[in-house]
């Protein structure tokens, strides 16, 4: 399969002394203060820490779906946090993939459509090779006919992997990708995502509260109270959970 990145290479995306207030005066609240991270081209990275510790927003911004009150954001060489509303809809449109807890796939279309529908709306077409590589990789080879309602979660959220992944998108953001997985099929996804990044050379970056799910990452952010409080490289479940605990978690 084609390599996206070569994980030797700078980052794939990385940010500098980001900052977001939301609200103002007596109401503002400081969600994140000077983050300085980055994530490594062709890994699986996971942003992880306690409940409103930030995480959430780090990827919005990150993901360019929303602004910060200041610091930058740059996606490979590129500052995206200066970019116009336009600008910023195209690069998420062909550079961003993303996966969701709750798979966002749209029920009245089969899986096949689903995984094509980005490229269609960017009014490109599908690389045969690539998309035959996606389905044998995720196992959906028999399941390409079925609508959403008709797959289990595993499938679902392997058919949202899918999609995420045929635009060749230069980061993959997974926000809580597990949450409504039990515990075999989350497995099987997380064991995808990581594959995802070993194989195709994709750059992933997970959000979780769940530390047997950063477990899975090539390495894990911690965040708490909006700012960077550590880095675990190939943790295993039981370090990641004393680092959140650590951190106080909830
Ligand atoms: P996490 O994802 O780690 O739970 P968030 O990024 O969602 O954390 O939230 C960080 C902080 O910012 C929390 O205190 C939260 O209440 C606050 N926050 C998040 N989104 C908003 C918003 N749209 N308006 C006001 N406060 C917000």
């Amino acid at each position: 399969m084609t390599t996206c990145a070569d994980p030797a290479t700078e980052p794939a995306i990385r940010t500098v002394a980001l900052s977001k207030t939301y609200g103002q005066g007596d109401a503002a609240v400081a969600a994140l203060r000077g983050v300085d991270v980055a994530f490594p081209a062709g890994r699986f990275s996971a942003i992880m820490g306690p409940s409103g510790s930030g995480k959430s927003t780090l990827m919005h911004l990150l993901a360019g779906l929303d602004q910060p009150s200041s610091g930058q954001v740059f996606l490979g060489q590129r500052l995206i946090t200066d970019l116009k509303d336009d600008d910023l809809t195209r690069l998420r449109r062909d550079q961003i993939g993303f996966v969701f807890q709750s798979y966002n796939l749209l029920p009245m279309f089969t899986a096949r459509q689903n995984i094509v529908l980005p490229l269609q709306l960017a009014g490109r077409r599908a690389d045969p090779a690539l998309f035959d590589d996606l389905v044998a990789s995720l196992g959906l080879d028999r399941r390409l006919n079925h609508r959403p309602s008709q797959l289990s979660g595993g499938q679902q959220q392997r058919v949202a992997i899918a999609r995420a992944l045929i635009t060749r998108p230069a980061v993959v953001f997974a926000d809580e990708p597990t949450g409504n997985l039990d515990r075999r099929s989350s497995a099987e996804v997380l064991d995808l995502l990581r594959s995802t990044a070993g194989q195709l050379g994709q750059t992933v970056v997970m959000v979780t509260h769940d530390p047997a799910a950063a477990a899975w990452a090539d390495q894990v952010v911690l965040l708490a109270d909006g700012q960077i409080a550590g880095r675990l490289d190939q943790p295993d479940s039981a370090t990641v959970l004393a680092a959140l605990d650590r951190l106080g978690r909830n």
